[in-house]
């Protein structure tokens, strides 16, 4: 029997367009941006740094983004995938197979969203610095590139330093900056909530999957194959389209070669990845 993905996919795709994720990551980023005080950025170029009390504190921002948007989400999947299996046979013991995974895997994403701020915010106050920015104007540099990446903080100096050369006052190069700051903020939203539901699906079902073999369980003892399948379009990257059609079993990574080998156990193998899975059950019937 072949488990094949469209039916997690096409879920998958439902919660990305309904969008709550990502309105909860961009409100997060106001709430900060609005938080953030004179004094605080005045002592971030004293230190040229992010003072650590204000890491704690998106920290918490993001661990509160965790239990109100992604927790829900976990759950939503789960459901689903349960139900989904059950339709085929394959009754799931217990609903929290995921709960472990999620809580291992969003500790570790709230510390890469916070340290990603970090270095944005960093990198803003050394430009500040050194295109002799006073206080007021580099504070008004901060504000919006709070919740960018620090590549996008990158584009937005180029822009800056475009419009300087054209000769545009401060006031209205920080205006103009600020508007391009929120489209790469729901830029990188869209991005996060794809690779994140992408891990809710894929590692959910994966997880039911394993649970399912465990014994007493109707796969105990059956042999699993995992393939590898890609979105198969142009937009793949190198690295998918090799593995795409690969064959592993259940407990193996999928390796993807390149500069440095990447080991995986099912997609995402990297952000915005749309590749999935096909399950093969051997010795069940359809
Ligand atoms: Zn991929």
């Amino acid at each position: 029997m072949d488990i094949r993905p469209d039916q997690i996919i096409s879920k998958l795709n439902e919660r990305l367009e309904n969008g709550e994720l990502q309105r909860w990551l961009v409100n997060t980023w106001n709430a900060q941006r609005n938080a953030i005080k004179y004094d605080e950025i005045e002592e971030m170029l004293w230190i040229r740094d992010v003072r650590g009390n204000k890491l704690a504190e998106w920290q918490n921002d993001y661990a509160k983004w965790v239990e109100k948007a992604y927790q829900p989400e976990v759950l939503l999947a789960e459901a689903y995938i349960g139900k989904m299996l059950a339709e085929r046979g394959l009754e799931v013991a217990e609903q929290d197979y995921l709960l472990a995974w999620a809580s291992e895997h969003t500790g570790r994403l709230i510390t890469r969203l916070t340290e990603t701020q970090r270095q944005a915010v960093k990198n803003i106050i050394a430009y500040g610095i050194e295109n002799e920015l006073n206080v007021d104007e580099i504070s008004r540099y901060i504000r919006p590139v709070i919740g960018l990446n620090r590549l996008q903080e990158k584009w937005v100096e180029a822009y800056a330093d475009t419009l300087r050369e054209q000769g545009f006052s401060e006031y209205r190069i920080t205006q103009l900056v600020s508007r391009r700051a929120s489209y790469y903020h729901r830029q990188r939203a869209m991005n996060i909530a794809r690779t994140e539901l992408s891990y809710i699906y894929q590692r959910g079902q994966l997880e039911a999957i394993k649970s399912l073999t465990l014994p007493n369980m109707p796969l105990y003892g059956k042999t699993i194959l995992k393939i590898w399948s890609s979105a198969s379009d142009y937009r793949v990257c190198a690295r998918c389209e090799q593995l795409d059609g690969r064959v592993v079993e259940l407990m193996e990574d999928f390796k993807a070669e390149g500069r440095h080998e990447i080991y995986a156990p099912a997609p995402p193998l990297h952000p915005c990845c749309r590749c999935a899975i096909i399950y093969r059950i051997e010795g069940l019937r359809k």
